[in-house]
């Protein structure tokens, strides 16, 4: 990665030699030791990018920070890439579909933070083959809300009247919005969510809910038991009764 520039401080290749090691571990066929300890080494590097990002402010330097931001990006798509696999391997696919779209996430993320990671965009598209191979399709919901007020979580002014861009970094952070004043108005069947996290996670059935990942039925739980009996002739819209929101879906 440092290869592609003039400017990268050398005192970064040992991430870079670690990097291609992790490389080689994103595999289904790899071995859950050398997995686990790779996710162990990457919690300290992530310390050791913090302090460099730190002193590239302290210098005034934005193009290093954001450097730096990128690499923190790179330690959350390994991190969520290799987790998905150690749990698609102990047999819990919900929460590996949670990593893969936390992967997929981290990596946009890199190549948005420093031109320099323009070659990492391989991974986007190695990473939606992963989500059509492996995974079942699910079926997206997006949360429908109204926003009176958002504001910047740079400058923490109204977001409508700041300078700053949402998804563009600025001395090693990204620019997101922060809803401070909203209400919920619909939950919507979509076809490309703002985040694949938002999916229909069971259908509500006669004999139990269908868990719409593993498609096992599974048995009713007593509250859920009680408010069916309240309600015994749900409608046609009801079929999937049971979706799963994030609040993260707000940091947009
Ligand atoms: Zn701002």
């Amino acid at each position: 990665m440092s290869s592609t520039t003039d400017d990268v401080d050398p005192k970064y290749t040992p991430f870079d030699n670690a990097v291609k090691g992790y490389q080689g571990l994103l595999s289904i066929a790899r071995h859950d030791t050398l997995q686990q300890k790779a996710i162990e080494e990457i919690v300290r590097w992530r310390e050791v990018i913090a302090a460099w990002k730190r002193e590239a402010v302290e210098a005034r330097d934005e193009s290093r920070a954001n450097y730096c931001l990128g690499l923190e990006c790179l330690c959350m798509f390994f991190d969520a890439e290799l987790n998905m696999w150690l749990l698609l391997k102990d047999r819990k696919p919900e929460e590996a579909w949670a990593k893969l779209v936390e992967a997929q996430n981290a990596i946009a993320n890199v190549i948005r933070a420093h031109k320099i990671f323009s070659e990492w965009q391989i991974h986007v598209g190695r990473l939606l083959q992963i989500e059509e191979v492996v995974f079942p399709k699910p079926r997206f919901v997006s949360a429908g809300l109204r926003v009176r007020r958002q504001l910047c979580s740079i400058c923490h002014e109204e977001y409508e009247d700041c300078p700053h861009l949402v998804g563009i970094p600025y001395w090693g952070e990204f620019c997101w919005r922060i809803l401070s004043d909203f209400t919920p108005d619909h939950i919507a069947f979509v076809e490309k969510p703002a985040n694949k996290r938002c999916r229909v996670t069971y259908a509500y059935l006669p004999e139990g809910k269908r868990n719409q990942m593993t498609w096992e039925i599974e048995p009713y739980t007593t509250e859920e038991i009680e408010r069916i009996a309240k309600d015994p002739s749900p409608s046609e819209g009801r079929n999937y009764a049971s979706s799963i929101m994030h609040v993260d879906d707000l940091k947009v």
